[in-house]
């Protein structure tokens, strides 16, 4: 989601006359974009700046430095009196002002802007796309924002927060961006929301059964020449039928959900307020499993939640080698200010929360390799992205289930969908050989 933020600023601005910089040296405006899920990602922020400050100041004292995202949203004014020499803090509903507020701050017509209001309409506004600009090869995959904010509130999460209020798209709109995409060579999208399966919900509601965000998949798979369709994240709680059914009618939709879990104990879920129960979250996986049995199921744990016993974490080993999760990103639980579980009682030590996440890391570690060895030998349907990030001498495709495959072939591959049979892997790659070409 950050991601999409920075490209949707970079385009904002390259239609605005700039370019991007070679590197930070030679940049006139350099803007960090900043999470704040995490205290580290925010210290990372802080200590990125100040070096930044140190370097550019001495050779291009007239540079534009700033903030945007979400510890700008939360920090606000507090980012300059800290760090003086910052003259932008670009609060997450103001991404579009970026262009004329360096305007103004490179003209000299203002010293310092700091705006973190809220917007109304702010969530319609992160639409451009960079695709070809940056690199040689065309862009195949594209992320699209169809929403923007949560009311969630999950008590560890300071989202809520920086990113405010949900507030969606329309569904017209959201499928002229993705058509403007597929119109410049774009053969995949991948719809961003913190909830997505809550897309809608009150703006559009369920229609002949389908709720709004099928509705929104459906109106999206129709699109010609697009071939394929993502969407992250989905929330356990409040995952209908119909998106279980939604994977079985439209073939463009990839057999994958990253479905955040966060914990395995019952207690820890409801002290979290996730809204789901354990019982609940494997009866979705089953679900999913059952409707399409190449379904690649990913999620999130937080390991170390305030009170989190040893018999909680247990549970949440359990889940885990009852799953089998084809990913896990494993997060050590760091306390936000003003979340209510900032404030809870048992704050776990450091130690304690390291020592969970070491285990808890090798029990899914060992599973995902084991799943990872299984795809040996067989063939698989991949869509060609460009160049191996690795070697560029080689190309790069992802399965249906969202694997990335790395194989010899040509540039005439680039945005195809073909079949590859798998060789071999190395622990996050699978290597295959387009032994059958199948080209579409
Ligand atoms: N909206 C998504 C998650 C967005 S944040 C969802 O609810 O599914 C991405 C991930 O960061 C979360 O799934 C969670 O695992 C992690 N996270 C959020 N707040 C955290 C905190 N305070 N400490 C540790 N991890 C956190
Ligand atoms: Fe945060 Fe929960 Fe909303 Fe996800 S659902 S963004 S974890 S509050």
């Amino acid at each position: 989601m950050n991601e999409r933020d920075s490209e949707a600023v970079a385009a904002q601005l390259m239609t605005k006359g700039y370019a991007v910089a070679p590197d930070e040296a030679q940049a006139d405006v350099i803007l960090l974009n900043t999470c704040s899920v995490r205290d580290a990602a925010e210290q990372k922020a802080i200590n990125k700046m100040e070096t930044l400050i140190g370097q550019t100041r001495k050779h291009n004292p007239d540079a534009v430095l700033g903030f945007m995202g979400c510890m700008a949203q939360s920090r606000g004014a507090e980012l300059v009196d800290q760090l003086p020499d910052v003259d932008l803090v670009l609060g997450t509903q103001k991404f579009h002002r970026a262009g004329e507020y360096l305007e103004d701050l490179l003209n000299g017509r203002r010293d310092k802007v700091v705006d973190t209001d809220e917007e109304e309409g702010s969530e319609g506004a992160i639409r451009e796309h960079l695709l070809n600009a940056q690199s040689e090869s065309k862009a195949v995959t594209a992320f699209v924002s169809i929403m923007q904010g949560c009311n969630q509130f999950c008590t560890f999460c300071i989202v809520p927060y920086t990113r405010g209020r949900e507030r969606c798209r329309s569904i017209e709109d959201i499928v002229a961006e993705c058509r403007g995409l597929v119109e410049s060579g774009v053969r995949e999208v991948t719809l961003l929301g913190q909830i997505v399966n809550s897309y809608g919900k009150r703006e559009i509601g369920v229609k002949d059964g389908k709720s709004a965000f099928v509705q929104l998949i459906e109106a999206v798979h129709e699109i010609e020449g697009l071939e394929r369709i993502r969407f992250t994240s989905p929330h356990p709680k409040g995952y209908g039928d119909d998106l279980v059914d939604a994977y079985v009618r439209l073939p463009k939709l990839m057999e994958n959900a990253h479905l955040p879990v966060q914990s395995g104990s019952d207690r820890m879920l409801k002290l979290m307020h996730r809204g789901y129960t354990r019982d609940r979250f494997l009866e979705l996986v089953g679900k999913l499993r059952t409707a399409a049995p190449e379904m690649g199921v990913g999620t999130d744990i937080i390991v170390g939640f305030p009170g989190e016993t040893e018999a909680d974490f247990e549970e949440t080993m359990s889940l885990c080698r009852e799953v089998e999760f084809d990913n896990a990103f494993l997060f050590k639980y760091s306390r936000r200010r003003d979340t209510p579980a900032a404030e809870m009682p048992d704050q776990l030590p450091e130690e304690l929360i390291e020592e969970r996440h070491a285990r808890l890391l090798k029990a899914v570690d060992e599973i995902r390799v084991r799943k990872f060895n299984e795809f040996v030998s067989r063939r698989m349907e991949i869509l060609v992205e460009g160049p191996s990030r690795r070697n560029a001498a080689r190309l790069e495709g992802r399965t249906r289930c969202n694997r990335i495959v790395v194989f010899e072939g040509g540039d005439r591959f680039v945005g195809q969908v073909m079949d590859v049979e798998i060789e071999s892997t190395s622990p996050t790659t699978l290597y295959g050989n387009p032994a059958i070409i199948n080209l579409n």
